[in-house]
């Protein structure tokens, strides 16, 4: 098979990501193999190629937002059809009995396994994943766009829940990329009125077309406190200038994954029983869930796709923001 291999991390200007032809892997036990049609590109992928996160394992395959149709299964494997198309997301493997995983928070488990990080992804042709982890993706959307449910969309989804959101609470989002642009839909869905905070024209359009209800920037002030707010972008100084956005009793959710530092504010902006709470990975039960609402609604999902072996290309055009709405490599 063809794959994108990761010898050796390094500014993707230099194209560190390599185009090799190796065997496929095959399924054992509970495993399941997976053609891959489509696979997403995000940070966390050219945060690995970067070298910025510590690698577990050289050389890796990377890519967690994986599409494609099950090709083979394992002799125990025998929950998910051959021919079925499915989803292999970030979560790969949880132990199921550490502290995290027995208090129902798998997406922290101590000893959790990531795609494309600890186990070769989905910038091939073929993937591995274990049966209990894949999941079917909704008809009425293409592969490559199913994609972009599979990390942006599900970490917006979890933010959104931890958020706790009901009908006609005010949510702001602040930062407008393929993530958001998922969850403002989700959460007009749940009947929630959305107010967007993003400094680009072509996004405050956009959200304005995704059911927002308010958009401007993060200085401008909507004229009503909001409930809740999710922050998209990794911007430390985004916390507080958000934290005057809140009601007393509100949650402000960051769905970045990395976060520049957070300047010191003032004790009052948080005062009032605010919350601020962080979001890491997700769990299966999201992912079924955030599925659940695809396959009930019309999402609409913008990607922009790549061949295979133009891998480092789409990371280099995403660090520089070139990129509107998700990214995918199809095979
Ligand atoms: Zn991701
Ligand atoms: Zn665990």
């Amino acid at each position: 098979m063809r794959a994108m291999v990761l010898r050796k991390p390094g500014p993707i200007e230099s194209n560190p990501l390599e185009l090799v032809e190796i065997p496929p892997p095959k399924p054992k036990g509970h495993e399941v193999l997976i053609r891959v049609t489509a696979c997403g590109v995000c940070h966390t992928d050219l945060h690995i190629t970067e070298g910025d996160i510590e690698l577990p394992r050289l050389p890796i395959i990377p890519g967690h937002q994986i599409v494609g149709r099950v090709e083979a299964v394992g002799e125990a494997a025998w929950t998910i059809p051959v021919g079925e198309r499915v989803g292999l997301p970030w979560l790969y493997h949880v132990c199921g009995e550490c502290g995290p995983c027995l208090a129902d928070q798998e997406n922290l488990c101590d000893h959790g396994q990531f795609t494309g990080l600890h186990v070769h992804g989905g910038y091939a042709e073929y993937v591995l994943a274990h049966e209990d982890y894949v999941y079917p993706i909704p008809k009425g959307y293409g592969d490559a766009e199913a994609t972009s449910l599979l990390c942006g969309g599900v970490i917006g989804f979890r933010a959104l829940q931890l958020c706790s959101p009901k009908p006609n609470e005010r949510i702001g989002m602040v930062g407008f990329g393929n993530s958001a642009q998922v969850t403002v839909q989700i959460a007009r869905a749940m009947g929630c009125r959305v107010y967007v905070f993003t400094r680009s024209k072509a996004h405050r359009r956009l959200a304005t077309e995704l059911g927002a209800e308010w958009v401007g920037g993060i200085e401008n002030d909507p004229g009503v406190l909001l409930d809740k707010a999710i922050i998209f972008a990794p911007a430390g100084p985004l916390v507080p200038l958000s934290l005057r956005l809140l009601r007393k009793g509100g949650t402000l959710a960051l769905a970045g994954i990395t976060m520049s530092q957070i300047p010191a504010m003032p004790y009052s902006l948080l005062y009032g029983e605010r919350v601020v709470r962080s979001v890491a990975n997700s769990t299966r039960d999201d992912i079924k869930k955030l599925l659940f609402y695809a396959g009930d609604l019309p999402l609409k999902l913008r990607v922009t796709t790549f061949a295979l072996e133009l891998a480092n290309e789409a990371l280099r055009r995403m660090k520089h923001s070139e990129l509107e709405g998700g990214a995918a490599l199809v095979m």
